[in-house]
């Protein structure tokens, strides 16, 4: 099969984020052990998806991981033009479909060269490691990389995560953590806003706080240029609350986005809104006991990429993209995950960020090329006897 006939195959598998992946990990264990090589799954608690890695090559420290998911964002309230899930060439050099780039051209850039890399007389391993859940909070990459360090005896080295990038070398991704606040407070007549306590009050109030925390990083110096802002970013996209202007709101909630550079730990500033939340509480039991102020954890924080430019990876990935512009990237992906795991990772794949999660979302003919280009570089490399 071609690069393109396989990512034709693998944008038909409409698997959004939060769905069963299984449809497609099992095509893509059948089309990987049709070539004689073995897989693992990793299946969630229920068995109703999987994570998926193998090894090529042999049983040697120094190997690489090739990392992707599976799974893409829906397509609803989008105005496509095409069927989303059929890859679609209308001759414009372009294939368009959801995940055409974001980022099974990915991951059929690593299936088509499969053959090739069993070719190879690999002196270091690579890997295929295939997730779930990434566009939901990058759910499953923490177990699939425990999984991989419990699976080999040898240990891989380096990871690349190929969300798209153009191919550019991207050695740093700002962390997010996501989280819901509930506030309780207590209902009654509008002019009694001095006998109750009013939730939506006291989330506004607590929404000022953290943006009050937000400014206080950046006043601090918490400056990191390569990033894009170059500082944290705590933002509350959503308020719900109230019922009518002249009844005081007994339950109040909101969302919260924080995006860390690497020198701030999501923990500490979530830690030190819960003791202010705390301390709020304590002061208007007086007024209502029930007074509470919920911190709920959306999922877990995913870690960020902070890959030091002296790292191996980073001349690796110089060497095989031919490419020594290195940069930073603002989104969210399973890269810092590989890293908190032990490997030397850096974000390097096909296609545009530009064009994922939108409407006509595709990627261009020469990229998926080029990406093809890239692992065969790789190929070489990790044929060498010289790399490690
Ligand atoms: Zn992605």
């Amino acid at each position: 099969m071609t690069v393109e006939n396989l990512l034709e195959k693998l944008v038909s598998f409409p698997v959004l984020g939060g769905e069963s992946n299984l449809s497609i990990i099992h095509w893509i264990k059948e089309y990987i052990e049709s070539h004689n090589i073995s897989t693992t799954l990793v299946p969630n608690e229920e068995g109703t998806k999987a994570s998926l890695h193998c090894r090529i090559g042999p049983a040697i420290d120094g190997g690489v991981i090739l990392s992707g998911h599976t799974d893409v964002v829906p397509v609803e309230g989008q105005e496509w033009t095409t069927d989303p899930f059929k890859l679609t060439d209308i001759g414009d050099g372009k294939l368009y479909g959801r995940g055409s780039c974001d980022m099974k051209g990915f991951i059929a850039n690593c299936l088509a060269m499969l053959p090739e890399m069993i070719k190879a007389e690999l002196t270091k391993p690579i890997y295929f490691a295939f997730s779930y859940d990434e566009e939901v909070g990058c759910l499953a990459a923490p177990e699939l990389v425990e999984h991989i360090k419990s699976s080999y005896t040898e240990k891989p080295k380096y990871a690349i995560i190929g969300e798209p990038s153009l191919l550019e070398p991207i050695v740093g991704q700002k962390g997010i953590y996501v989280l819901n606040i509930k506030v309780n407070g207590s209902a009654g007549h509008s002019s009694r806003i001095k006998q109750e306590v009013s939730a939506i009050h006291e989330g506004a109030r607590l929404i000022l706080w953290l943006e009050n925390k937000m400014n206080t990083l950046i006043e601090a110096g918490h400056i990191d240029e390569r990033f894009h802002p170059p500082h944290t970013s705590l933002h509350i996209g959503k308020f719900n609350g109230g019922i009518a202007h002249n009844v005081i709101a007994d339950k109040a909630s909101f969302s919260l986005d924080v995006r860390t550079i690497p020198m701030d730990n999501p923990h500490d500033i979530i830690n030190e809104f819960r003791t202010h939340c705390r301390s709020r509480e304590a002061e208007l039991h007086s007024i209502f006991p029930e007074f509470k102020i919920e911190v709920i954890e959306d999922h877990p924080s995913v870690t960020h990429l902070d890959t030091n430019e002296n790292e191996d990876v980073v001349k690796l990935i110089k060497t095989i993209s031919g490419n020594d512009q290195l940069s930073t990237v603002a989104y969210a992906a399973e890269a810092g995950q590989f890293a908190e795991g032990g490997f030397q990772s850096v974000i390097c794949g096909p296609g545009s960020i530009a064009q994922a999660h939108r409407a006509n979302e595709f990627i261009e003919k020469e990229q998926l090329q080029n990406g093809l280009v890239v692992l065969r570089n790789l190929i070489s490399e990790m044929s060498l006897s010289g790399f490690n």
